[in-house]
């Protein structure tokens, strides 16, 4: 079996036995729970794309390793087309789900690994490479959504891992054994891990000899033993527990993070990926961030394209499109997202072969990309909310308007446009609210400024790689100064 449908595989998570925690109480079944389905929504439409003709290019490609068609979130990227089709693949989810459908993270992971255990096995003469490629097989096989984790909890930021008052602030492994290790610690901000089969664990930064028990990658399925999810509480998340649809905003989709715990949890020999080699957790941190910060300038595209509409037709609704700055103000909104598919895509037409074959991002051009990200959305949301006009956070709730009492003064009251049914004028604002400050904010907002690494992270990866000897030599031809 290549490719799951959609169906099978919320089934094939109905079988999994997750540790999960919603509001301090473990949850029996993740995938009915009313705040965790609307994220696992969106990572289903990674699986029911990838069965529809019209998205067979983006959303299919053949395995490296086996020939056979497999989603390409499971896929090592092949060319510069790859990456750019990586690019055009997660617009299209973000303006089909309006929110994170958590599945790239694994698949930029995978990347990461692949290059970098190819790097360390030709140096060291170890045997990481064999053991990833064969886990690769086994989730394109089985069309698996794989987590990577990343960031660790990290403690006081002034001291490196192994300094910390309490070692656990960074995943380390604390027992060696003849099958395996075992590891402690947590990984925060943890994307999608509730709708994931495995978990690809990585470093968080570069390490050093001192740290060297630190430095581990590995995977294993999310419910292994030992393995404790916190769901993360959202701005709004309850709503999405109250009777109707109206101000959940996307009543679909959404996204979620969690606080994932590993409470001495054991990892066979065969998923060990990184055993201490500690020289080689930087290359794995900059290549996954490199991959990530390039995957941002699609999704938050992509959820951008769906904010810009939102705000064009609460326009259209307000009776306000013809305004003049109205208009200018959506031609910057256009003008700035599109300005982040350009870096996006560019990073990716500008990508390189490894030596371990797959292909890689223009570290440069892709941390652009996310420094832009850091700021656009942001611009966007702005742009989107003055528009919207101040009802989007003032206007009374779905119940109100179900109200025999006084849901008549908010059918009558709330009236845009005299054609315009008041309802869809409400479902537009709440679609914009969720965007901008509810749930999804956190994907669109919170996750642009911080996701793949805060914006200083970026900018230290500018500056070296900004070539600067090189630009003050154009100077020095220039004006033939030896
Ligand atoms: Fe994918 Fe974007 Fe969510 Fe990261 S933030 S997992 S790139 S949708
Ligand atoms: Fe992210």
């Amino acid at each position: 079996m290549a490719l799951m449908t959609g169906k099978e595989y919320v089934e094939s998570l109905r079988k999994m036995n997750m540790e999960v925690y919603v509001f301090g109480k473990k949850v029996e079944c993740p995938v009915d729970h009313p705040i965790i389905r609307p994220s696992l929504n969106s990572v289903i439409m990674t699986y029911d794309l990838a069965q529809k003709p019209e998205y067979e290019d983006l959303m299919t490609v053949k395995s490296h390793i086996t020939g056979e068609k497999i989603n390409r979130f499971t896929h090592i990227h092949q060319s510069p087309e790859d990456l750019v089709n990586k690019v055009k693949m997660q617009r299209l989810l973000g303006q089909k789900t309006a929110s994170c459908f958590q599945r790239c993270v694994g698949m930029d992971a995978f990347n990461a690994c692949y290059s970098t255990t190819y790097d360390m096995d030709e140096k060291l003469g170890t045997n990481y490479h064999e053991k990833l490629k064969k886990f690769l097989v086994y989730c394109q096989e089985k069309d698996l959504t794989v987590d990577g984790a990343m960031t660790d909890p990290k403690g006081d930021r002034s001291l490196s891992p192994s300094a910390q008052a309490d070692p656990d602030m960074f995943l380390h492994i604390i027992e060696k054994r003849e099958d395996g290790i075992v590891v402690r610690g947590a990984k925060a901000h943890q994307t999608g891990i509730v709708n994931s089969h495995e978990v690809l664990v990585m470093p968080t930064i570069s390490m050093t000899e001192a740290d060297k028990e630190y430095a581990v990658a590995f995977a294993v399925p999310v419910d292994t033993k030992g393995i404790k999810i916190i769901y993360g509480r959202q701005s709004c998340d309850t709503r999405k527990m109250e009777d109707g649809t109206l101000d959940r905003g996307n009543p679909k989709f959404g996204g979620h993070e969690a606080l994932v715990v590993f409470d001495d949890v054991f990892v066979p020999n065969e998923r060990i990926f990184m055993c201490g080699e500690f020289e080689f957790s930087n290359s794995l941190v900059e290549r996954f961030a490199g991959f990530h910060r390039q995957s941002y300038g699609g999704c938050k595209v992509g959820v951008g394209d769906v904010l810009i509409g939102a705000t064009a037709l609460i326009a259209d609704y307000n009776g306000t499109k013809k305004a003049s700055h109205v208009k200018d103000k959506i031609i910057e909104m256009t003008h700035l997202n599109e300005t982040l598919y350009c870096a996006g895509i560019a990073c990716s037409s500008e990508g390189h072969k490894t030596a371990s074959g797959s292909y890689e991002i223009d570290l440069l051009l892709a941390n652009v990309c996310k420094q832009n990200v850091t700021r656009f959305p942001y611009e966007i949301a702005r742009l989107a909310e003055d528009i919207a006009g101040g009802i989007f956070v003032t206007m009374p709730s779905e119940a109100d308007y179900r109200s025999k009492e006084v849901g008549h003064y908010v059918e009558k009251y709330l009236k845009g446009v005299a054609t315009i049914p008041t309802y869809d004028r409400m479902k537009v604002l709440r679609l914009i609210e969720n965007l901008t400050l509810g749930t999804a904010a956190v994907g669109y907002r919170t996750e642009s400024m911080h996701g793949a690494g805060s914006p200083q992270a970026q900018r230290i990866m500018i500056s070296r790689q900004s070539n600067l000897e090189n630009k003050k030599q154009l100077v020095r031809d220039i004006l033939d100064i030896k």
